[in-house]
């Protein structure tokens, strides 16, 4: 499809409010543009990068005012028409420039022609038949060119890389060849692989009841080209195979796939058991490719020889030609929500591209979002269910300890009685088991025993947290590292102690407990390196380690088949935090950290060490009852006016000094009053507004104030939504950015 225009309306890729909307090019005789290619075009005294939005014939700009576009940059739309629209309608709800969401289309290294294609040399002979004897016979002063000619016989293009194992350094003979119009030297591009070894072949299994009538609703679905569904299934309930089941029939009708899945860290096993099914067909789109892998990938994609892509959020921008399904694993987790500009949740982006695409939509969890079950509730979603896991294994039985308990009994270590002795008999029976704990590093803070004074980090108001690994200690905010003090910066006492519980402090205990029993510890510490993870995994995995202890990261979607205890050594510390979704975080994590027990075929035990054990997060996540769970937390939240019943606003103002900061929120507070007396309608919906130092008063050296706002969602929150946007583009003296429920409020 060749645009007839003369003209191409073209964004200019500059992320400025001024330069947000279209500018007109003439296009050149002989130069073929669509709508969604990228071109060169001159800008001031500028080349710029542009997208193509639409192409006329006529003008109305005066013809000497045109200039033409200078080249295109790639000879096919970067850019579906689709995306196309999904990125304005980004930007206008948004409230940022267009090139900004366009950005989100393509992979980043591509702008700015960054982008290394990596390329080998072929040779193939453009003679035949009798000629090719002709030539050989030629040759009668190199016998490597009559070689060279007896190997390319087959009239096939053949890598100089093979050439090479039979002749030595072909590439003058070839050249010689090619000028006496024999053979024909080309460049070929060779898309790098991120994949480690080849797919193998998995069979399907037999589904089980849950997952037939699960997929008894899906696959009409697609065949209708509409549908939106919530799966909530239990942990181990197979939603994997129904996934793989529903893409395949999206296959089946022509029609492409694009599953999301929370972080990288879930992603080698879901790959996996894609590529095991899909070969080929399946792509994988994530950070922690190389800049040329992603690029590669992602071309496979734009290209049609992958359909089916597998990535973290940004993957919901996949360039997937007829999409027909979206299918959003995990979805309750926070890592669907991007908050850099051009901030979204790819949850709604997958349900907004679904509708326009005309593909079904599968949120699925067996903890789902309150937001999103709730909307099940409405009737926006279909609400399907597998309760059982696969092999009809019960849940996991779990058992609370109150660790207040165990201090009155005079255990001070971080294992209760009953952990000690779960894991004594896992261990003896040749199994294997989970420790989590929600914090990484060794200890959360470092405080004087004597005046409580707790080490901060000098540029960020936070604690510092002691790292045994390399006896610094380490901000998480800016990654600073210090050593230990001898003494108390406060009242000079030399009685200075790593104080709280993170995964080292485990492991150590653990260490001691249980002298020799190998263990792989999983966090952020200890995953930086690309193939990391992996590793620490497939120790695990393998059976030559016995223990693993983790944070979060290893909470969800790994699938060990020999664990059958799992202990949340501190149960407490998610629940802790200053936030309204932290009971809801908090069920989230235990129910799917209990769900990594008993998965195979030996029952799974699970020990839940807490100071809150009435807590009915903590209640419902031990019984694993997700429906009481959402009945408690959906009352409490309408009832102490938290979302989706109220929506909070955060102005976030940072700048070098305090003063400005505060100058500057000072001023917004200012606005805010106005905007809300000028509608006094808007002001009734209004629960709260204040100006306030942010929790963390400084971070990275820079100090953030904030004006917070809460009201009672209604048909006019967007314009309330708007009107603060519009207040954060104004000429302020220090950065202002807006947070709509921000996910945490530090
Ligand atoms: P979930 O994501 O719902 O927690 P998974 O998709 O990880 O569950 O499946 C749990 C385990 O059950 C996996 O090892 C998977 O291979 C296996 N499984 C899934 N469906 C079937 C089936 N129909 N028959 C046999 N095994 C299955
Ligand atoms: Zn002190
Ligand atoms: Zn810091």
């Amino acid at each position: 499809m060749t645009g007839i225009g003369r003209f191409a309306q073209v964004i200019v890729d500059i992320a400025h409010a001024d330069v947000d909307r279209v500018f007109t090019y003439a296009i050149p005789e002989g130069m073929a543009l669509q709508v969604g290619m990228r071109v060169l075009v001159p800008f001031g005294h500028q080349r710029k990068e542009g997208y193509v939005l639409g192409l006329t014939g006529e003008s109305e700009l005066p013809p000497e005012k045109i200039r033409p576009v200078e080249s295109a940059l790639e000879d096919y739309p970067a850019i579906l028409p689709p995306l196309v629209a999904l990125a304005r309608e980004m930007s206008a709800s948004a409230h940022c420039p267009l090139a900004e969401t366009l950005r989100l289309m393509i992979p980043a290294q591509m702008r700015g022609g960054r982008v290394n294609i990596k390329s080998e040399k072929t040779a193939q002979l453009i003679v035949s038949g009798e000629e090719i004897a002709r030539a050989r016979d030629r040759q009668t002063r190199s016998p490597k060119r009559r070689l060279l000619i007896d190997l390319m016989a087959d009239g096939e293009e053949h890598p100089l890389r093979e050439l090479q194992l039979l002749v030595r350094s072909p590439l003058e003979p070839l050249r010689a060849l090619e000028a006496e119009g024999v053979c024909r030297l080309h460049d070929r591009e060779v898309l790098r692989s991120p994949y480690p070894d080849e797919p193998g072949r998995v069979p399907d299994p037999v589904l089980t009841a849950d997952q037939r009538e699960t997929l008894d609703e899906l696959l009409p679905a697609l065949r209708s080209r509409a549908g939106a569904f919530l799966l909530h299934g239990v942990t181990g309930s197979g939603k994997t195979e129904v996934y793989i089941r529903a893409v395949r029939e999206a296959l089946r009708l022509g029609r492409g796939a694009i599953v999301l899945v929370p972080e990288i860290v879930l992603t080698p096993q879901m790959v996996q058991w894609f590529r095991g099914r899909f070969q080929d067909e399946a792509a994988v789109l994530h950070s922690r490719l190389s800049a040329g892998e992603r690029f590669d990938e992602w071309r496979r994609i734009r290209l049609g020889t992958a359909r089916v892509v597998i990535g973290a959020r940004s993957a919901v921008f996949a360039p997937v030609k007829d999409l027909g399904l979206i299918i959003v694993d995990e979805e309750h987790e926070a890592t669907y929500v991007s908050d850099r500009v051009p901030a979204y949740d790819a949850r709604e982006v997958a349900a907004s591209r679904a509708a326009r695409e005309g593909a079904v939509l599968l949120l699925a969890s067996a903890t789902p979002s309150v937001l999103s079950f709730a909307k099940a509730r409405r009737g926006d979603y279909t609400l399907l269910e597998m309760p059982l896991r696969v092999n009809g294994m019960p849940l996991p039985e779990v058992k609370v300890v109150d660790m207040r308990e165990e201090l009155r009994l005079g255990n001070k270590g971080m294992f209760s009685q009953a952990l000690k002795e779960g894991l004594e008999e896992c261990l003896a029976a040749g199994e294997q088991a989970i420790l989590f704990i929600n914090r990484r590093g060794y200890a959360q803070s470092v405080v004087c025993r004597k005046c409580g004074h707790a080490l901060g980090c000098p540029s960020c108001d936070v604690s510092l947290t002691y790292h045994a690994a390399d006896g610094q200690m380490h901000c998480h905010y800016c990654g600073r590292t210090s050593p230990l003090p001898g003494r108390c910066p406060e009242c000079g006492s030399a009685y200075l102690k790593p104080v709280g519980a993170g995964t080292q402090r485990v492991e150590e205990e653990f260490k001691k407990l249980f002298p020799g029993v190998p263990l792989v510890r999983v966090d952020n510490d200890t995953t930086t390196l690309k193939d990391a993870h992996r590793d620490l995994i497939n120790r695990f995995r393998s059976g030559a380690a016995r223990v693993m202890i983790g944070t979060q990261m290893i909470a969800k979607g790994l699938d060990f088949p020999r664990v059958t205890l799992v202990g949340a050594v501190l149960a407490d510390s998610s629940l802790n935090l200053p936030d309204f979704r932290s009971a809801e975080r908090s069920f989230q994590l235990l129910t799917q950290v209990a769900g990594r027990a008993g998965r195979a075929d030996r029952p799974g035990h699970v020990i839940i060490q807490t100071y809150k054990p009435d807590h009915y997060a903590i209640a419902a996540a031990a019984g694993q009852d997700y429906r009481r769970f959402f009945n408690t937390e959906f009352e409490r939240r309408r009832r102490d006016l938290y979302p989706p019943f109220t929506l909070m606003a955060r102005l976030l103002c940072q700048a070098a000094d305090e003063e400005t900061a505060r100058r500057v929120s000072g001023a917004l507070l200012n606005r805010v009053e106005k905007l809300l007396n000028d509608n006094p309608a808007l002001k009734k919906r209004v629960l709260f507004y204040r100006e306030d130092e942010a929790p963390i008063k400084r971070i990275m050296g820079r100090s953030r104030s904030q004006v917070l706002l809460k009201l009672l969602v209604h048909r006019e929150s967007d314009l309330v939504v708007a009107a603060l946007q519009q207040m954060t583009k104004e000429d302020w003296p220090c950065e202002v950015a807006l947070e709509i429920n921000p996910a945490s409020l530090a």
